[in-house]
């Protein structure tokens, strides 16, 4: 179990709340600049702070090629939420550390800590594997 100082998980909580609100923001523009008003609509009726993990499958659910790439995103934050609510956020999916505090406020959807990450991308060198 992770001995993290208690406050850092709402902060950085707080951090994937702004980062998906602004993805959706960057969602929405693309929407607007396709013109497709029915799909602003729905984009505008996804919500955001219902604290549930609804908001990258209706996401996928547009199926639209336009914002397929915001998509991958919004899904890392809603996992990344979830693993705040089942406390295995910050921890290190590989070796079971804890992920640093500097690291997860640059990337807050941080799977690993950065020597696993470097071991994988390292492992994976192809570079098909999405990264943050
Ligand atoms: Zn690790």
């Amino acid at each position: 179990m992770a001995a993290r100082n208690g406050s850092q998980i709402p902060t950085l909580g707080k951090m994937l709340e702004k980062r998906l609100k602004l993805v959706l923001d960057g969602v929405r523009d693309e929407l607007e600049k396709s013109e497709n008003q029915q799909y602003v609509e729905l984009v505008g009726r996804i919500p955001t702070d219902a604290g549930d993990e609804s908001v990258g499958h209706c996401l996928a659910d547009l199926n639209l090629a336009i914002i397929d790439r915001h998509i991958q995103e919004v899904r890392d934050i809603d996992a990344a939420k979830s693993r705040i609510k089942d406390g295995s956020f910050g921890i290190c999916m590989d070796c079971k550390d804890d992920i640093s505090f500097a690291r997860l406020t640059a990337y807050p959807t941080a799977k690993r800590c950065l020597v696993c990450q470097q071991q994988r991308e390292k492992t994976y060198a192809s570079g098909n594997t999405p990264r943050l």
